[in-house]
């Protein structure tokens, strides 16, 4: 039995991981769970999988929690607990699908603690990937990406010399604005916006597809992750989600990884890594994989995506900034306060403000609190709420 740790356990990634627990002879066993509020889908995961350690991160949330525990199961909570349950747990992989800058200590404490580091929490790289990918090799952990474009680069990657790289063609979905004119873009509402063609995935992210701002933190989670410039990384939309990405090598050779868009074969990819073991899920399907399409990505329409590039080439705390200034921005658009396209104004605001060297984790706290700083203010000065 392989002995599994869930961080983020209520959300999209930790539910589709527990579903492939849940199939008969998967071989996977939960160890502990985490979830930051949702206590009574906890309370159920616990009653159903047993773990030893549970964490909620929000105090009031435990204690409601508390009373309904069953003997046998203990309740780590608040702010720390998180990174108490990497230290206390005993797993062998760690399904990292906490949301945003929330899940950036969790990240090196798994590193710290040598197991696999199965990521879905991309944030994670996009803010400290020069100092996340050294910790890892520091701690004899293996980091293996639950984002299903990167585990798609990695499998494409896997036996070749990455010198002979030519560039990663990262695939988009184009997300639901993908044929929408600038004007449409600026007039959607949150319910649009949501309404993601291909993939289920939690609020943030698909705020991200469709500004493709989500695409942005990729690019920069591909430069940590491969270790390449911007130059050899190109964007190419693909509506249907079916080729989750590809990599040209220098001998004009392209390799494409494929499948129906479903996280769980990125989910079984990394927690199985570097085995390939079976899984009740499709493969080929004449059907759905009748028509591929690719377009070269609108800047104009979407200038969320050069920011990633930029972030690259400043390198430092501009990842940082930019998700951290990304996160309160698209707060404010979910509650209705800005329209879509202010989004990605805020964010190019805070790196211009905000952006600068950062050699260890406290500078990249303090550009944190900056970029959050910044983009609250420019969100008051576009739409006051006093
Ligand atoms: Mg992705």
């Amino acid at each position: 039995m392989k002995r599994l740790l869930v961080l983020g356990s209520t959300g999209s990634i930790g539910s589709q991981t527990l579903e492939l627990v849940r199939e008969p002879g998967s071989g996977l066993q939960v160890a502990g769970l985490a979830a930051h509020s949702s206590w009574e889908a906890l309370g159920r995961q616990v009653e159903e999988f047993r773990p030893p350690v549970v964490a909620l991160t929000d105090p009031q949330a435990a204690a409601s929690l508390r009373a309904h525990l069953p003997a046998g199961t203990r309740l780590l909570e608040g702010p720390d607990a998180l990174v108490q349950l990497v230290e206390e747990a005993d797993f062998e992989v760690a399904v990292h699908g906490v949301v945003g800058r929330a899940g950036l200590e969790a990240s090196f404490a798994i590193a710290a603690s040598g197991a696999t580091l199965a990521l879905a929490n991309k944030e994670s790289l996009v803010i400290a990937g020069e100092l996340l990918v050294p910790a890892i090799e520091a701690g004899g952990a293996s980091l293996v990406p639950v984002d299903s474009e990167h585990s798609a680069i990695a499998q494409c990657l896997r036996g070749e010399d990455p010198a002979t790289v030519r560039r990663i063609l990262l695939t988009a979905s184009g997300g639901p604005f993908r044929t929408a004119s600038a004007e449409d873009i600026a007039n959607a509402t949150v319910e649009q916006a949501l309404a993601h063609p291909n993939w289920s995935m939690g609020p943030r992210i698909t705020i991200g597809s469709a500004t493709l701002m989500n695409k942005t933190l990729e690019v920069l989670e591909v430069h940590h992750l491969f270790g390449l410039g911007g130059d050899r990384i190109q964007v190419a939309v693909h509506p249907q989600s079916i080729v989750h990405s590809m990599v040209e090598f220098t001998d004009g050779s392209v390799i494409a990884q494929m499948g129906p868009p479903d996280m769980r074969g990125p989910i079984h990819y990394a927690i199985h890594h570097p085995h390939r073991a079976p899984a009740p899920l499709e493969g080929f399907d004449f059907a759905s994989f009748r028509q591929l399409d690719f377009e070269e990505p609108d800047l104009t329409r979407f200038p969320a995506l050069g920011l990633g590039f930029r972030c690259i080439e400043r390198g430092g705390s501009a990842g940082c900034v930019l998700n951290a200034a990304d996160e309160v921005a698209v707060e404010a658009f979910l509650a209705g306060r800005i329209p879509l396209p202010a989004i990605a104004d805020v964010v190019e605001g805070a790196l211009e403000a905000c952006a600068g060297p950062a050699p260890a984790l406290a500078d990249l706290q303090a550009a944190d609190e900056a970029a959050r700083h910044h983009a609250h203010e420019a969100l008051e000065a576009l739409s006051p709420t006093t």
